[in-house]
């Protein structure tokens, strides 16, 4: 059995606790995980016996070779050719990712089903099994995580003085894509001076001055898996107040990545990056949560917020990013992506956390 397959097998052996038949798979990285189905058209019917894929005419060669399924073109809405499938199989209770159906397409979807079939919302079965990574895909992301540190080591040495935050973003976008990424994983955020207090500025048409603080937020994506890690380095002089930060900021994030291991809870890693920040009297500038768990999206399951009671568990890729922004001042934040492990966690990300002076 592929493992592919053994995913599909596995959600459903859960349909009978989510009192469904069949399960509807709609979102996109959920059909990916699924199918091995990357086009932005697909449709999954899952039943206790068979994986049905729906797609339109434009990914016919594409589903004919990459997806494991029983491939059905169809013409016009994908619901309509599940609905067909249901109705000749006489499922009833049909499991569908409720948070991914627009309004207007649940509407559509419900009119198609047959009398005495009722659409039953599944929660997040597909996310959880994502948490745990294989090791194909932890193999996949920590190639995305040395290919982003690559692309940023080569971008950093053509960071001077007069460059704009949007040349460096497209910098370092193309040296993701000349190492092997498709695409970046997220919008690469560049900011540079005061802009650097906006945790997820928009690089712009900003010229770097000589002495100058600089925040870079950027990931890959290989093969659909994210990579994400932030750096924040300086051009010239920067003030004693925003060197005390960067220490301040490291030092939590060094003591986040060394709570994480199989066990602990997600809530507990959480407050440790922050209480590090309370001593200094930066917790209140800390305005987001300590990371993210990421694979085939850049923000997935588990969250590492305040009094998040998910358990860690080995196998799990997250991120662990405090951060501290101060208007007028400026923004640290530290990112590296962690990969959870039985006694700790491995640090995937290779970037020196030195405080650099381009
Ligand atoms: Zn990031
Ligand atoms: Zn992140």
């Amino acid at each position: 059995m592929t493992e592919l397959q053994q995913r599909c097998q596995d959600i459903a052996a859960r349909l009978p606790e989510l009192e469904a038949d069949c399960l509807l798979v709609s979102s996109a990285a959920n059909v990916r995980y699924l199918s091995g189905f990357a086009g932005s058209n697909g449709l999954i019917l899952l039943t206790p016996r068979e994986t049905h894929f729906f797609t339109d005419p434009r990914y016919s060669i594409e589903a004919s070779k990459n997806v494991q399924a029983r491939v059905h073109i169809v013409k016009g809405p994908l619901s309509a050719g599940a609905a067909a499938v249901i109705r000749r199989k006489r499922l009833k209770k049909i499991g569908f990712e409720s948070a991914s159906w627009l309004y207007d397409e649940y509407l559509k979807l419900q009119e198609q089903l047959p009398l005495g079939a009722s659409l039953v919302p599944a929660g997040k079965v597909i996310e959880e099994r994502r948490m745990i990574k294989s090791e194909t895909e932890i193999a996949t992301i920590r190639e995305s995580v040395r290919i982003n540190s690559e692309a940023y080591e080569r971008a950093l040495k053509r960071i001077r003085p007069g460059v704009r935050e949007l040349d460096i973003a497209a910098e370092l976008e193309f040296q993701m894509k000349m190492l092997g990424a498709e695409k970046p994983s997220f919008d690469t955020i560049v900011a540079a001076g005061e802009r650097t207090a906006l945790p997820h500025a928009h690089p712009g048409d900003y010229r770097l001055g000589g002495n100058e603080l600089l925040l870079i937020d950027m990931g890959a994506s290989l093969h659909g898996y994210s990579s994400d890690m932030t750096r924040v380095a300086h051009l010239g002089r920067v003030s004693r107040r925003v060197q005390d930060m960067y220490r301040a900021v490291l030092e939590a994030q060094l003591a986040g990545i060394a709570e994480v291991r199989d066990g602990t809870t997600a809530g507990h890693v959480d407050s440790v990056t922050r209480n590090v920040l309370r001593k200094y009297k930066l917790d209140k500038a800390f305005v987001h949560s300590t990371g993210h768990g990421l694979g085939l999206e850049i923000h997935e399951m588990p969250r590492l917020g305040k009094k998040d009671p998910t358990m860690l568990r080995a196998g799990m890729t997250v991120t662990i990013e405090p951060g501290a922004y101060v208007e007028g001042v400026g923004g640290i934040r530290i990112e590296d992506t962690v990969l959870v492990t039985a006694t700790g966690c491995e640090v995937l990300t290779p970037t020196s956390k030195e405080f650099v002076s381009l």
